[in-house]
Protein backbone atom coordinates (compact mmCIF):
# COMPACT_ATOMS: atom_id res chain seq x y z
CA UNK A 1 0.00 0.00 0.00
CA UNK A 2 1.25 3.77 -0.73
CA UNK A 3 2.16 5.60 2.12
CA UNK A 4 4.21 8.56 2.01
CA UNK A 5 5.70 11.45 4.59
CA UNK A 6 6.91 14.71 4.88
CA UNK A 7 9.70 14.70 7.13
CA UNK A 8 10.56 18.02 8.66
CA UNK A 9 13.48 19.02 10.77
CA UNK A 10 12.53 21.61 12.93
CA UNK A 11 15.21 23.83 12.32
CA UNK A 12 13.23 26.95 11.01
CA UNK A 13 9.64 28.05 9.96
CA UNK A 14 8.00 26.31 6.85
CA UNK A 15 9.67 27.63 4.08
CA UNK A 16 8.50 27.83 0.05
CA UNK A 17 10.67 24.61 -0.59
CA UNK A 18 9.36 22.60 2.52
CA UNK A 19 6.29 23.34 1.69
CA UNK A 20 6.56 21.73 -1.68
CA UNK A 21 7.82 18.90 -0.63
CA UNK A 22 4.85 18.63 1.76
CA UNK A 23 2.48 19.26 -1.03
CA UNK A 24 4.36 16.62 -3.47
CA UNK A 25 4.08 13.85 -1.40
CA UNK A 26 0.41 14.86 0.08
CA UNK A 27 -0.72 14.37 -3.35
CA UNK A 28 0.64 11.53 -4.82
CA UNK A 29 -0.91 10.36 -1.05
CA UNK A 30 -4.41 11.55 -1.72
CA UNK A 31 -4.38 10.92 -5.43
CA UNK A 32 -3.61 6.82 -4.95
CA UNK A 33 -5.38 6.82 -1.98
CA UNK A 34 -2.34 6.40 0.12
CA UNK A 35 -1.54 8.16 3.72
CA UNK A 36 0.37 10.77 4.01
CA UNK A 37 2.34 10.72 7.18
CA UNK A 38 4.56 13.88 9.55
CA UNK A 39 7.56 12.89 11.17
CA UNK A 40 9.47 15.08 13.17
CA UNK A 41 13.52 14.93 12.71
CA UNK A 42 14.71 16.43 15.87
CA UNK A 43 17.69 14.76 16.20
CA UNK A 44 20.13 17.68 15.63
CA UNK A 45 19.30 18.97 18.93
CA UNK A 46 21.16 21.93 18.79
CA UNK A 47 19.48 23.15 15.54
CA UNK A 48 15.98 22.72 16.34
CA UNK A 49 13.78 26.07 17.34
CA UNK A 50 11.18 26.63 19.75
CA UNK A 51 8.07 26.72 17.68
CA UNK A 52 9.73 25.18 14.52
CA UNK A 53 7.44 21.91 14.98
CA UNK A 54 4.59 24.02 15.56
CA UNK A 55 5.42 26.34 12.64
CA UNK A 56 5.36 23.47 9.88
CA UNK A 57 2.10 21.98 11.42
CA UNK A 58 0.25 25.58 11.71
CA UNK A 59 1.06 26.18 8.15
CA UNK A 60 0.33 22.84 6.31
CA UNK A 61 -2.87 23.41 7.84
CA UNK A 62 -3.37 26.70 6.51
CA UNK A 63 -2.41 25.86 2.91
CA UNK A 64 -5.04 22.99 3.20
CA UNK A 65 -3.19 19.56 4.06
CA UNK A 66 -3.98 16.92 6.83
CA UNK A 67 -1.88 14.03 7.67
CA UNK A 68 -3.35 10.69 8.63
CA UNK A 69 -0.34 10.11 11.00
CA UNK A 70 1.70 12.47 12.88
CA UNK A 71 3.14 14.23 16.17
CA UNK A 72 0.08 15.64 16.98
CA UNK A 73 -2.34 12.91 15.92
CA UNK A 74 -0.50 9.56 16.75
CA UNK A 75 -1.00 6.45 14.84
CA UNK A 76 -0.13 2.83 14.81
CA UNK A 77 3.86 3.76 13.52
CA UNK A 78 4.32 6.23 16.53
CA UNK A 79 6.11 7.93 18.09
CA UNK A 80 6.46 10.53 15.24
CA UNK A 81 9.16 12.30 16.81
CA UNK A 82 12.78 11.26 16.35
CA UNK A 83 14.06 12.24 19.45
CA UNK A 84 11.16 10.01 20.93
CA UNK A 85 12.26 6.89 19.20
CA UNK A 86 15.60 6.51 20.59
CA UNK A 87 14.88 3.60 22.28
CA UNK A 88 13.68 2.09 18.33
CA UNK A 89 17.21 2.91 17.35
CA UNK A 90 19.66 1.64 20.09
CA UNK A 91 19.63 -1.88 19.37
CA UNK A 92 19.47 -1.94 15.74
CA UNK A 93 22.62 0.02 15.86
CA UNK A 94 24.20 -2.49 18.55
CA UNK A 95 23.22 -5.05 15.95
CA UNK A 96 25.03 -3.32 13.39
CA UNK A 97 28.41 -2.89 15.82
CA UNK A 98 27.84 -6.90 16.48
CA UNK A 99 28.05 -7.98 12.98
CA UNK A 100 31.22 -5.37 12.09
CA UNK A 101 28.77 -3.42 9.97
CA UNK A 102 29.47 -0.57 12.11
CA UNK A 103 32.21 0.56 14.83
CA UNK A 104 32.96 2.87 17.14
CA UNK A 105 35.46 5.59 15.80
CA UNK A 106 37.51 8.43 18.24
CA UNK A 107 39.17 9.92 15.54
CA UNK A 108 38.75 14.21 17.17
CA UNK A 109 37.82 17.37 15.21
CA UNK A 110 41.22 18.39 15.55
CA UNK A 111 42.58 14.55 13.40
CA UNK A 112 39.71 15.03 11.47
CA UNK A 113 40.72 18.44 10.33
CA UNK A 114 44.30 17.51 10.12
CA UNK A 115 43.34 14.83 7.15
CA UNK A 116 41.54 17.26 5.70
CA UNK A 117 44.00 19.41 5.66
CA UNK A 118 46.59 16.60 4.24
CA UNK A 119 43.88 15.88 1.51
CA UNK A 120 43.85 19.19 0.45
CA UNK A 121 46.87 19.10 0.17
CA UNK A 122 47.09 16.36 -1.77
CA UNK A 123 44.48 17.66 -4.23
CA UNK A 124 41.98 14.68 -2.90
CA UNK A 125 38.31 15.41 -1.72
CA UNK A 126 37.54 15.52 1.50
CA UNK A 127 37.12 12.27 3.02
CA UNK A 128 36.99 9.98 6.10
CA UNK A 129 40.54 7.80 6.16
CA UNK A 130 39.72 5.04 8.44
CA UNK A 131 41.52 5.51 12.09
CA UNK A 132 42.92 1.73 12.50
CA UNK A 133 44.33 1.08 9.36
CA UNK A 134 47.53 -1.44 9.05
CA UNK A 135 46.65 -2.07 12.14
CA UNK A 136 46.72 -5.71 14.25
CA UNK A 137 43.62 -6.10 16.31
CA UNK A 138 45.43 -5.78 19.48
CA UNK A 139 46.93 -2.18 18.28
CA UNK A 140 43.37 -1.35 17.59
CA UNK A 141 42.01 -2.68 21.30
CA UNK A 142 44.76 -0.35 22.63
CA UNK A 143 44.18 2.49 20.58
CA UNK A 144 40.42 2.49 21.52
CA UNK A 145 41.49 1.33 25.12
CA UNK A 146 43.42 4.70 25.15
CA UNK A 147 40.96 6.93 24.12
CA UNK A 148 38.02 5.64 26.29
CA UNK A 149 40.77 5.77 29.33
CA UNK A 150 41.25 9.50 28.05
CA UNK A 151 37.34 9.89 28.68
CA UNK A 152 36.53 10.18 25.15
CA UNK A 153 33.27 9.23 23.40
CA UNK A 154 32.81 7.73 20.11
CA UNK A 155 30.96 8.08 17.33
CA UNK A 156 29.48 4.92 15.53
CA UNK A 157 30.91 5.17 12.03
CA UNK A 158 29.19 2.85 8.93
CA UNK A 159 31.61 0.25 7.22
CA UNK A 160 31.46 1.93 3.89
CA UNK A 161 31.87 -1.49 1.24
CA UNK A 162 34.53 0.51 -1.07
CA UNK A 163 34.04 -1.93 -3.81
CA UNK A 164 30.05 -1.38 -4.32
CA UNK A 165 28.06 0.70 -6.29
CA UNK A 166 24.42 2.09 -5.23
CA UNK A 167 21.57 2.73 -7.89
CA UNK A 168 18.12 3.10 -8.19
CA UNK A 169 15.81 4.06 -10.49
CA UNK A 170 14.12 7.88 -9.74
CA UNK A 171 10.81 8.65 -10.34
CA UNK A 172 12.17 12.06 -11.44
CA UNK A 173 15.49 11.78 -12.62
CA UNK A 174 15.91 8.69 -14.09
CA UNK A 175 18.39 5.91 -13.20
CA UNK A 176 21.19 7.19 -10.67
CA UNK A 177 24.73 5.68 -9.57
CA UNK A 178 27.01 6.28 -7.07
CA UNK A 179 30.42 4.36 -6.68
CA UNK A 180 30.54 3.58 -2.93
CA UNK A 181 34.22 4.66 -2.55
CA UNK A 182 33.20 8.41 -3.99
CA UNK A 183 30.75 9.45 -0.66
CA UNK A 184 33.29 10.19 1.09
CA UNK A 185 34.58 7.33 3.50
CA UNK A 186 32.72 5.95 6.53
CA UNK A 187 30.46 8.01 7.56
CA UNK A 188 28.38 8.66 11.60
CA UNK A 189 25.35 6.68 12.05
CA UNK A 190 25.35 8.10 15.70
CA UNK A 191 26.72 10.76 17.51
CA UNK A 192 29.06 10.64 20.41
CA UNK A 193 25.86 11.42 22.89
CA UNK A 194 24.32 8.13 21.63
CA UNK A 195 21.85 10.39 18.83
CA UNK A 196 21.43 8.42 15.65
CA UNK A 197 22.53 10.95 12.31
CA UNK A 198 20.21 11.97 9.80
CA UNK A 199 20.90 9.27 8.29
CA UNK A 200 20.56 6.67 9.75
CA UNK A 201 17.19 7.46 11.40
CA UNK A 202 15.45 8.11 7.93
CA UNK A 203 16.51 4.39 7.20
CA UNK A 204 14.79 3.02 10.39
CA UNK A 205 12.05 4.70 10.40
CA UNK A 206 10.99 4.88 6.69
CA UNK A 207 11.47 1.11 7.24
CA UNK A 208 9.46 0.69 10.61
CA UNK A 209 6.82 3.13 8.80
CA UNK A 210 6.47 1.16 6.11
CA UNK A 211 7.31 4.18 3.62
CA UNK A 212 6.86 2.96 0.11
CA UNK A 213 7.91 6.07 -1.77
CA UNK A 214 10.11 9.01 -0.65
CA UNK A 215 9.84 12.34 -2.39
CA UNK A 216 12.36 15.02 -1.44
CA UNK A 217 14.59 17.72 -2.46
CA UNK A 218 17.37 17.02 -4.72
CA UNK A 219 19.56 18.58 -1.60
CA UNK A 220 19.20 14.84 -0.41
CA UNK A 221 20.58 12.84 -3.64
CA UNK A 222 24.11 12.59 -2.56
CA UNK A 223 22.34 10.61 0.77
CA UNK A 224 20.64 8.26 -0.73
CA UNK A 225 23.48 5.97 -1.54
CA UNK A 226 24.08 6.47 2.07
CA UNK A 227 20.71 5.32 3.01
CA UNK A 228 20.82 2.22 0.75
CA UNK A 229 24.10 1.16 2.31
CA UNK A 230 21.81 0.61 5.47
CA UNK A 231 18.80 -0.79 3.74
CA UNK A 232 21.55 -3.09 2.55
CA UNK A 233 23.17 -4.16 5.81
CA UNK A 234 20.02 -4.75 7.79
CA UNK A 235 18.78 -6.75 5.11
CA UNK A 236 15.25 -3.75 4.09
CA UNK A 237 13.66 -3.32 1.29
CA UNK A 238 14.01 0.36 -0.04
CA UNK A 239 10.91 2.62 -0.35
CA UNK A 240 10.95 4.23 -3.73
CA UNK A 241 12.84 7.33 -4.85
CA UNK A 242 12.11 10.81 -6.01
CA UNK A 243 14.48 13.68 -6.29
CA UNK A 244 12.51 17.24 -6.97
CA UNK A 245 14.33 19.76 -8.64
CA UNK A 246 15.78 22.82 -7.00
CA UNK A 247 14.25 26.01 -7.10
CA UNK A 248 16.14 28.78 -8.55
CA UNK A 249 14.52 32.37 -7.86
CA UNK A 250 13.78 34.57 -11.06
CA UNK A 251 15.05 37.65 -9.61
CA UNK A 252 18.41 36.55 -8.54
CA UNK A 253 19.06 34.28 -11.07
CA UNK A 254 20.29 31.81 -8.16
CA UNK A 255 19.09 29.22 -6.03
CA UNK A 256 16.10 30.28 -3.83
CA UNK A 257 17.86 30.41 -0.33
CA UNK A 258 16.82 30.78 3.05
CA UNK A 259 19.44 33.30 3.37
CA UNK A 260 18.39 35.66 0.59
CA UNK A 261 16.42 38.09 2.42
CA UNK A 262 15.22 39.95 -0.59
CA UNK A 263 12.72 37.08 -1.64
CA UNK A 264 10.18 36.15 0.92
CA UNK A 265 9.93 32.39 1.08
CA UNK A 266 8.83 31.41 4.41
CA UNK A 267 4.93 30.72 4.58
CA UNK A 268 4.18 32.85 7.67
CA UNK A 269 5.54 35.60 6.14
CA UNK A 270 2.70 34.98 2.96
CA UNK A 271 0.66 34.61 5.74
CA UNK A 272 0.93 37.53 7.40
CA UNK A 273 0.86 40.12 3.96
CA UNK A 274 -2.87 38.81 3.74
CA UNK A 275 -1.98 35.84 0.71
CA UNK A 276 -4.68 34.08 0.23
CA UNK A 277 -3.72 30.40 1.31
CA UNK A 278 -5.59 28.29 -2.13
CA UNK A 279 -4.10 30.86 -4.41
CA UNK A 280 -0.47 30.34 -2.62
CA UNK A 281 -0.71 26.62 -2.79
CA UNK A 282 -1.86 26.63 -6.12
CA UNK A 283 1.57 28.74 -7.01
CA UNK A 284 3.56 26.30 -4.80
CA UNK A 285 2.33 22.96 -6.60
CA UNK A 286 3.41 24.62 -10.18
CA UNK A 287 7.00 24.79 -9.05
CA UNK A 288 8.47 21.97 -10.68
CA UNK A 289 5.10 20.05 -11.78
CA UNK A 290 3.04 21.00 -14.19
CA UNK A 291 -0.58 20.30 -15.53
CA UNK A 292 -2.24 18.68 -18.97
CA UNK A 293 -2.86 21.66 -20.96
CA UNK A 294 -2.43 25.28 -20.60
CA UNK A 295 -4.89 26.05 -17.94
CA UNK A 296 -2.56 27.00 -14.72
CA UNK A 297 -5.56 27.69 -12.12
CA UNK A 298 -7.20 24.68 -9.98
CA UNK A 299 -8.49 23.71 -6.37
CA UNK A 300 -6.59 21.27 -4.38
CA UNK A 301 -9.58 18.89 -4.95
CA UNK A 302 -8.58 19.32 -8.35
CA UNK A 303 -4.94 18.79 -8.44
CA UNK A 304 -5.49 15.50 -6.01
CA UNK A 305 -7.24 14.09 -9.00
CA UNK A 306 -5.21 14.82 -11.94
CA UNK A 307 -2.05 14.49 -10.04
CA UNK A 308 0.63 12.34 -11.67
CA UNK A 309 4.25 12.24 -10.10
CA UNK A 310 5.33 11.44 -13.45
CA UNK A 311 4.62 15.44 -14.81
CA UNK A 312 7.43 16.25 -12.08
CA UNK A 313 9.93 17.88 -13.97
CA UNK A 314 13.57 17.61 -14.34
CA UNK A 315 14.92 21.05 -14.87
CA UNK A 316 14.82 23.62 -11.80
CA UNK A 317 11.77 25.21 -11.38
CA UNK A 318 11.62 28.99 -11.54
CA UNK A 319 10.37 30.96 -8.35
CA UNK A 320 8.96 34.00 -9.97
CA UNK A 321 6.86 36.35 -7.86
CA UNK A 322 5.59 38.11 -10.46
CA UNK A 323 3.22 35.06 -11.33
CA UNK A 324 2.77 34.30 -7.58
CA UNK A 325 0.94 37.52 -7.08
CA UNK A 326 -0.63 36.96 -10.80
CA UNK A 327 -2.10 33.80 -9.30
CA UNK A 328 -3.27 35.62 -6.22
CA UNK A 329 -4.88 38.14 -7.86
CA UNK A 330 -7.02 35.34 -9.98
CA UNK A 331 -8.10 34.12 -6.79
CA UNK A 332 -8.92 37.60 -4.88
CA UNK A 333 -10.92 38.65 -8.04
CA UNK A 334 -13.06 35.12 -7.77
CA UNK A 335 -13.23 34.18 -4.13
CA UNK A 336 -15.67 34.68 -1.73
CA UNK A 337 -16.60 38.26 -0.89
CA UNK A 338 -16.60 37.58 2.89
CA UNK A 339 -13.04 35.76 2.72
CA UNK A 340 -11.27 38.60 0.97
CA UNK A 341 -13.22 41.43 3.17
CA UNK A 342 -11.71 39.58 6.08
CA UNK A 343 -8.28 39.22 5.69
CA UNK A 344 -8.39 42.49 4.38
CA UNK A 345 -10.22 44.54 7.18
CA UNK A 346 -7.22 42.95 9.18
CA UNK A 347 -4.35 44.22 7.26
CA UNK A 348 -6.31 47.55 7.71
CA UNK A 349 -6.54 47.63 11.20
CA UNK A 350 -3.15 46.30 11.70
CA UNK A 351 -1.63 49.10 9.75
CA UNK A 352 -3.59 51.56 12.10
CA UNK A 353 -5.96 52.34 9.15
CA UNK A 354 -8.98 51.32 11.04
CA UNK A 355 -9.19 50.99 14.51
CA UNK A 356 -9.09 47.95 16.13
CA UNK A 357 -12.84 46.86 16.97
CA UNK A 358 -14.59 48.73 13.75
CA UNK A 359 -18.45 49.59 14.56
CA UNK A 360 -20.79 48.37 11.56
CA UNK A 361 -20.65 51.36 9.90
CA UNK A 362 -17.19 51.48 9.47
CA UNK A 363 -17.35 48.12 8.37
CA UNK A 364 -19.58 48.35 6.02
CA UNK A 365 -17.55 51.72 4.31
CA UNK A 366 -14.15 49.50 4.42
CA UNK A 367 -15.96 46.41 1.96
CA UNK A 368 -16.85 48.99 0.07
CA UNK A 369 -13.69 50.20 -0.09
CA UNK A 370 -11.92 46.69 -0.33
CA UNK A 371 -14.30 45.42 -3.16
CA UNK A 372 -13.32 48.92 -4.73
CA UNK A 373 -9.62 47.96 -4.91
CA UNK A 374 -10.38 43.99 -5.39
CA UNK A 375 -9.31 43.73 -8.56
CA UNK A 376 -6.20 44.97 -8.52
CA UNK A 377 -4.78 43.14 -5.43
CA UNK A 378 -2.74 40.18 -5.35
CA UNK A 379 -2.37 40.17 -1.70
CA UNK A 380 -4.16 42.24 1.32
CA UNK A 381 -1.59 44.19 2.53
CA UNK A 382 -1.64 46.01 -0.47
CA UNK A 383 -4.79 47.51 0.78
CA UNK A 384 -2.87 50.02 3.04
CA UNK A 385 -0.88 51.47 -0.13
CA UNK A 386 -3.56 51.15 -2.84
CA UNK A 387 -6.21 52.93 -0.48
CA UNK A 388 -3.38 55.13 1.43
CA UNK A 389 -5.77 58.49 0.07
CA UNK A 390 -8.73 57.10 2.24
CA UNK A 391 -6.90 57.11 6.00
CA UNK A 392 -3.65 59.67 4.91
CA UNK A 393 -3.84 63.56 3.72
CA UNK A 394 -2.22 63.19 0.35
CA UNK A 395 1.28 63.99 -0.31
CA UNK A 396 1.52 67.36 -2.47
CA UNK A 397 0.53 67.20 -6.36
CA UNK A 398 3.43 67.30 -8.24
CA UNK A 399 4.99 67.00 -11.61
CA UNK A 400 3.06 66.10 -14.69
CA UNK A 401 0.08 65.71 -12.32
CA UNK A 402 0.54 69.23 -11.51
CA UNK A 403 0.54 69.73 -15.60
CA UNK A 404 -2.71 68.03 -15.66
CA UNK A 405 -4.42 70.46 -13.68
CA UNK A 406 -2.44 73.56 -14.57
CA UNK A 407 -4.49 74.27 -17.59
CA UNK A 408 -6.84 76.70 -18.48
CA UNK A 409 -9.97 74.49 -18.01
CA UNK A 410 -9.00 72.19 -14.72
CA UNK A 411 -10.07 75.72 -11.84
CA UNK A 412 -13.64 75.65 -14.02
CA UNK A 413 -14.36 71.99 -13.78
CA UNK A 414 -13.58 72.38 -9.86
CA UNK A 415 -15.23 75.39 -8.78
CA UNK A 416 -18.19 74.04 -10.92
CA UNK A 417 -18.09 70.84 -9.00
CA UNK A 418 -17.39 71.72 -5.43
CA UNK A 419 -20.42 73.91 -5.36
CA UNK A 420 -22.55 71.24 -7.13
CA UNK A 421 -21.09 69.10 -4.26
CA UNK A 422 -22.16 71.40 -1.78
CA UNK A 423 -25.89 71.28 -2.58
CA UNK A 424 -26.60 67.52 -3.43
CA UNK A 425 -28.95 65.91 -1.29
CA UNK A 426 -27.48 62.50 -1.19
CA UNK A 427 -24.11 61.90 -1.37
CA UNK A 428 -23.48 58.69 -3.40
CA UNK A 429 -21.66 57.26 -6.80
CA UNK A 430 -24.99 57.58 -8.16
CA UNK A 431 -25.36 61.20 -7.96
CA UNK A 432 -21.79 62.24 -7.88
CA UNK A 433 -21.58 60.70 -11.45
CA UNK A 434 -24.63 62.41 -12.35
CA UNK A 435 -23.14 65.58 -11.05
CA UNK A 436 -19.88 65.46 -13.20
CA UNK A 437 -21.96 64.64 -16.40
CA UNK A 438 -24.35 67.55 -15.35
CA UNK A 439 -20.62 69.27 -15.23
CA UNK A 440 -20.08 68.26 -18.94
CA UNK A 441 -23.05 69.33 -19.91
CA UNK A 442 -23.02 72.78 -18.87
CA UNK A 443 -19.02 73.81 -19.71
CA UNK A 444 -18.62 71.43 -22.25
CA UNK A 445 -16.01 69.95 -20.96
CA UNK A 446 -15.39 66.86 -21.43
CA UNK A 447 -13.10 63.61 -21.32
CA UNK A 448 -9.33 63.40 -19.50
CA UNK A 449 -9.99 67.33 -19.31
CA UNK A 450 -12.96 66.70 -17.26
CA UNK A 451 -12.28 63.72 -15.21
CA UNK A 452 -8.58 64.24 -14.54
CA UNK A 453 -8.61 67.04 -12.36
CA UNK A 454 -11.66 66.05 -10.37
CA UNK A 455 -9.36 62.51 -9.47
CA UNK A 456 -6.43 64.39 -8.90
CA UNK A 457 -7.66 67.21 -6.64
CA UNK A 458 -9.64 64.45 -4.41
CA UNK A 459 -7.52 61.81 -4.60
CA UNK A 460 -3.83 63.71 -5.43
CA UNK A 461 -3.26 60.24 -7.97
CA UNK A 462 -3.52 60.44 -11.65
CA UNK A 463 -4.76 56.54 -11.60
CA UNK A 464 -7.54 54.48 -9.02
CA UNK A 465 -10.20 52.85 -9.38
CA UNK A 466 -13.81 54.01 -10.02
CA UNK A 467 -13.85 57.79 -9.47
CA UNK A 468 -17.44 58.31 -8.46
CA UNK A 469 -17.38 55.26 -5.93
CA UNK A 470 -14.16 56.44 -4.80
CA UNK A 471 -14.91 60.24 -4.43
CA UNK A 472 -18.33 58.68 -1.68
CA UNK A 473 -15.86 56.85 0.00
CA UNK A 474 -13.59 59.93 0.48
CA UNK A 475 -16.75 61.29 1.67
CA UNK A 476 -18.29 64.94 1.02
CA UNK A 477 -15.93 66.94 3.74
CA UNK A 478 -12.83 65.84 2.68
CA UNK A 479 -13.49 65.98 -0.82
CA UNK A 480 -14.38 69.86 -0.55
CA UNK A 481 -11.71 70.07 1.13
CA UNK A 482 -9.41 68.08 -1.03
CA UNK A 483 -10.82 70.32 -4.20
CA UNK A 484 -10.51 74.10 -2.32
CA UNK A 485 -6.57 72.91 -1.29
CA UNK A 486 -6.28 72.68 -4.83
CA UNK A 487 -7.83 75.34 -6.06
CA UNK A 488 -5.88 77.74 -3.79
N1 LIG B 1 14.58 15.91 7.72
C1 LIG B 1 15.01 15.92 6.36
C2 LIG B 1 14.93 17.35 5.83
O1 LIG B 1 14.27 18.17 6.43
C3 LIG B 1 14.12 15.04 5.54
C4 LIG B 1 14.76 14.49 4.34
C5 LIG B 1 14.00 13.31 3.79
O2 LIG B 1 12.88 13.51 3.36
O3 LIG B 1 14.55 12.23 3.85
O4 LIG B 1 15.57 17.69 4.87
Amino acid sequence: SIRVRYAPSPTGHLHIGNARTALFNYLFARHNKGKFIIRIEDTDTKRNVEDGEKSQLDNLKWLGMDWDEGPDKGGDFGPYRQSERTEIYKPLIQQLLDEGKAYESYKTEDELQADREAQKARKEMPHYEYEYAGMSDEEREQKIAAAKAAGLKPVIRFHVLEDKTYEWDDIVKGHVSFKANTIGGDFVIAKADGMPTYNFAVVVDDHLMKISHVFRGDDHVANTPKQLMIYEAFGWEAPKFGHMSLIISKDTGKKLSKRDESVIQFIEQYRDLGYLPAALLNFIILLGWSPVGEEEIFSLKEFVKMYDETRLSKSAATFDTKKLDWINNQYVKSSDEDEVVDLALRQLIQAGNLPKNPDTKTIEWARQLINLYKQQMSYMAQINDMASVFFNEPDQVSGETLEEISNETAPVVLKEFSERVQNLEIFDKVEILKTIKDIQKATGIKGRQLWMPIRIAVTHEMHGPELPESIELVGRETTLKHVQQTLD
